[in-house]
């Protein structure tokens, strides 16, 4: 247990009130990384204990003293980059080019959190009345609990974080069970920028620790990402707590849309990316592609041809194109939806479910390997494999006749909002569906891939309760008041 890494609490490293440790696995290689201390209830009671008492003080500094800790964790990111890409990838497996970009879009956060600590805040409203001023300010509300998905495990503790405490707010975060060590770093950056104490608070472990950060009465907010099956427990434990609030961004089953009016070029780039880049891990990955009569027969061949031969490979490796997946328990997960589809009656087009020995990268072969599973599907079945998430590279080709409004019928066909794109040529179709799909984030002629801070990052419908990454974060870590004064 003494050589278990700790929580940070207080300002301290400190040993929490269980004696059960877990370890960090590399999932390519299946290797130790780590022993990480697992957090408790009582623990998290601690930390919540802190960060309320640190509130006090926090909220007196103004944000661009509030910024000062952030923009010195923005260097040691930017100083750092490498070496935590290797990290990230190292512990959920992610290509190493991946793990590189998951740092740089932390700093880009922490960039943007920190410089608009410097931008005007709240709004000065015109009175009915002379020598009345009358403006909106905006306050904190307290303790923010951040749970936090191992897919992105440095930038998306950060979205979250970023904007809650350069806001006023005092954190208690609760990492991903599968990335303990990239949690490790980010306490050790906190900790290295000397943020007083109890301002920022971490305790490891898992869902139990989750939970009680979102069952304390003391944590005002809880913001989530993660799967819609939790976000959608902490909405309901939440919705109907006065003064609570639970911003909740969660999974999709995200589509792209093929038209007849495609470049096939593309379109293929398009679905091959989103599809199976990350081993289709990311909650922006299609696994569905919505393809026009016209055009189907060509795109089928083009992306089969690659799901059939597109090659895993140890992701420390510049080429490397495709990693493992996350655990063992994900891969059956996985395989189960692969057979679950076979089940459903599917046309099954490529099935690298169990592949070959020689396959695998030399050395690994205790990772979480998967292939592509690829299918046909007839898209007025209402079938499970097409309409929920499964997080991996299982992709459903969905063949349309009609008109642009059939495809984005075919797209809305799904109880999720994330994300989707379109590939076309033609406006009058992209106009359409820019104006009737429901997604929390669209694409044209890219890959169904990819976030920038400074644009909203979040969904609709199943997939998010409305407070998205970067401005619109504010209103989930903030209150109005409504301010009058009377200058006469
Ligand atoms: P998950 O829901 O299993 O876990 C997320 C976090 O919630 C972890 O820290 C986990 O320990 C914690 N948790 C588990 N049970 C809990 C409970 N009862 N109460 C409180 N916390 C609990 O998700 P995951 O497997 O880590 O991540 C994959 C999912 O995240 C996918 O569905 C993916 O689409 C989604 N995701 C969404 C976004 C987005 O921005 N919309 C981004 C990345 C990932």
């Amino acid at each position: 247990m003494s050589d278990a890494y700790k929580h940070y609490i207080d300002g301290e490293w400190v040993s929490g009130a269980g004696s059960e440790t877990f370890e960090s696995e590399n999932p390519a290689t299946g290797e130790a990384l780590g022993t990480f201390e697992r957090g408790t209830p009582g623990d998290v009671d601690a930390a919540v204990d802190a960060a309320d008492a640190a509130f006090e003080e926090w909220r007196e500094l103004s944000r661009v003293q509030r910024a000062e800790y952030l923009w010195d964790v923005y260097h040691e990111l930017r100083e750092r980059t490498d070496e935590l890409g290797e990290i990230v990838t190292k512990e959920c497996g992610k290509e190493i080019s991946e793990g590189k970009a998951d740092v740089v879009e932390a700093a880009h956060m922490v960039e943007w959190a920190a410089g608009d600590a410097r931008h005007p805040k709240g709004d000065i409203v015109p009175s009915e009345i002379p020598a009345k001023d009358a403006y909106m300010r905006r306050k904190p509300r307290g303790v923010t609990g951040c749970i936090t998905p191992w897919n992105f495990p440095v930038a998306i503790p950060y979205w979250h974080m970023a904007i809650a405490l350069v806001e006023g707010n005092t954190v208690v975060f609760k990492p991903a069970e599968q990335t303990p060590w990239c949690a490790q770093i980010i306490a050790e950056m906190f900790d290295d920028a000397g943020i007083p104490d109890g301002v920022f608070n971490m305790v490891q472990g898992f869902g139990d620790a989750g939970n009680a950060i979102v069952e304390h009465d003391d944590v005002e907010t809880v913001i989530f990402t993660g799967s819609a099956e939790v976000g959608h427990l902490i909405q309901d434990k939440l919705g109907g707590v006065a003064g609570k609030r639970a911003a909740c961004e969660m999974g999709g089953k995200n589509a792209i849309v093929v038209t007849e009016e495609a470049d096939l070029d593309t379109a293929v780039h398009s679905a091959v990316m989103s599809s199976f880049k990350t081993t289709g891990q990311r909650c922006v990955s299609s696994e569905r592609l919505i393809v026009h009569t016209d055009v189907y027969d060509e795109f089928k061949e083009r992306f089969v041809e690659i799901a059939a031969d597109v090659a895993v490979g140890d992701p420390l490796r510049e080429d490397t194109f495709m990693g493992p997946l996350i655990e063992a328990e994900h891969h059956e997960k996985v395989a189960e939806y692969n057979e679950l589809a076979r089940k459903e009656g599917v046309n099954v087009l490529v099935d690298r479910t169990d592949l070959d020995a020689d396959e695998i990268p030399d050395g690994h072969e205790d990772g979480h390997w998967i292939g592509p599973f690829v299918y046909e599907a007839d898209p007025d079945e209402d079938l499970r494999c097409t309409h929920e998430e499964v997080f991996g590279p299982h992709v459903a080709l969905l063949e349309y006749d009609g008109d642009i409004e059939r495809a984005v019928e075919l797209q809305n066909d799904t109880e999720y909002g994330l994300a989707g794109a379109i590939v076309s040529e033609d406006y009058r179709q992209i106009n359409y569906y820019r104006d009737h799909a429901e997604l929390g984030l669209a694409y044209g002629n890219l890959p169904c891939i990819g976030a920038e801070v400074q644009l909203p990052f979040g969904g609709v419908k199943k997939s998010g309760n409305g407070y998205p990454s970067a401005r619109e974060a504010i209103e989930a870590v903030t209150d109005r008041t409504a301010w009058t004064l009377n200058n006469s």
